[in-house]
């Protein structure tokens, strides 16, 4: 008898060791790790330059507090608002807790606690970051919800524009849908919210925890959309594998937060900011990126010539990809797991594609091969 808690549907193998994008279990088995710890290793496991880090500030300082001043923090901050529109960082541990960061902030500095999020969203497990996923499986059997958050159904103008009132401080949405089916914002739905945002000073939140850090083939995914986000909050990537996250803020939210106003022990620790610092300086290098765009074409082309297309439907950006497979995936994921392929799902019937971002095209091919084996075999059988 296992003395954990039995929150987790566990595959049956643990994985001891890990090299870039392959992975070996308990058995000596390898696997090609198509889900990067739900993408969180986006340069892949056990990469030089973080063990590296590790070794060296773990033999200088490891944790002091926000009690006193760090520069590490000062720098990674400068790292991840150099060349967008934002100006201000705090850092913390996990994605839901950067999301109750930034609703706490919206609120304070709104005075509303009125927030529209999106149906089949995910924002975490926290009561803030709960309330705001738009999903009732999530919530079921932990109410009352922190209140005052209104689930819209995701990328419908009018519904938007209907439920916007004076009341509304803040919209929060993700720029793809990871945990709710792979779903992105379409360029029309961006317009509307931008539309809404300044002619009712709403704050936009934007949660990036799955979709930044180069995940999309941009260092954030709302740079491929019209949206200009007052705050941002990231995590999985950030890391690469290390527990750190933060949200990004537009300067006229900078007041909002004095001291004594919102912290964490843990967040922004020296050991976390090293890590967090040698990931950016690798995963912000335009050359970098733009190896990810392309080998996300090559991925998305090699499936669609692979899969029908009357069966399949290929979703997502950069390596942050779906397939719509149109019934339970879940019998797929295992077959895959036996072939040495691992998979995560996206709701009931997407299978979720998220690479560590340093895939070889090599890789590529080896998982596509396993996808056509697995998908078209039992989809026959
Ligand atoms: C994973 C995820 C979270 C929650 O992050 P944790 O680190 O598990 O708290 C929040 N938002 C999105 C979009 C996520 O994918």
């Amino acid at each position: 008898m296992s003395a954990l808690f039995n929150n987790y549907a566990r595959r049956p193998i643990s994985i001891v060791e890990g090299n870039g994008t392959v992975v070996k279990d308990s058995s000596g088995k390898s696997y090609l790790d198509f889900t990067s710890g739900i993408a969180v290793c986006c340069l892949g496991h056990s990469h030089p330059a973080l063990v590296n880090t590790i070794k060296e500030q773990s033999e200088k300082i490891w944790h002091t507090s926000n009690l006193f001043e760090s520069p590490g923090q000062e720098a990674l901050a400068a790292s991840l608002v150099k060349d967008n529109h934002l100006s201000y960082a705090l850092f913390c541990n996990s994605g839901a807790e950067a999301n109750e960061a930034a609703i706490k902030l919206a609120r304070k500095h709104t005075g509303k606690s009125h927030i529209i999020t999106f149906k089949n969203s995910f924002h975490g497990r926290t009561f803030g970051a709960m309330s705001a996923t738009g999903q009732e499986k999530i919530h079921k059997g932990f109410g009352p919800l922190v209140d005052k958050f209104t689930y819209l159904p995701f990328n419908d103008v009018e519904a938007l524009n209907n439920a916007v009132d004076d009341s509304v401080g803040a919209i929060m949405l993700e720029i793809i849908q990871g945990e709710g089916g792979v779903n992105s914002v379409t360029e029309e739905f961006a317009d509307a919210i931008n539309k809404i945002c300044q002619e009712r000073n709403v704050l936009l939140i934007v949660d990036e925890v799955q979709t930044g850090i180069g995940r999309t083939g941009t260092r954030f995914a709302f740079e491929q959309t019209s949206l200009k986000p007052n705050i941002v909050s990231m995590a999985k990537g950030l890391g690469g594998g290390f527990p750190i996250a933060g949200i990004l803020a537009t300067s006229e939210l900078y007041d909002t937060f004095g001291p004594g106003s919102h912290g964490t022990t843990f967040g922004g620790n020296p050991l976390g900011v090293a890590v967090a610092q040698t990931v950016i300086d690798i995963v912000f290098q335009q050359s970098f990126l733009d190896e990810v765009v392309e080998k996300s074409t090559y991925f998305v082309e090699k499936l669609e010539n692979t899969l029908p297309s009357d069966q399949f439907t290929i979703r997502g950006k950069g390596l942050m990809l779906g397939i719509d497979c149109g019934k339970d995936v879940a019998p797929f994921v295992a077959k895959a797991e036996e072939k040495g392929l691992l998979l995560v799902a996206a709701g009931p019937q997407v299978l979720r594609l998220l690479p560590p971002l340093t895939v070889s095209k090599e890789e590529i091919d080896q998982a596509v091969a396993i996808l056509e084996e697995v998908l078209l075999s039992t989809v026959l059988a």
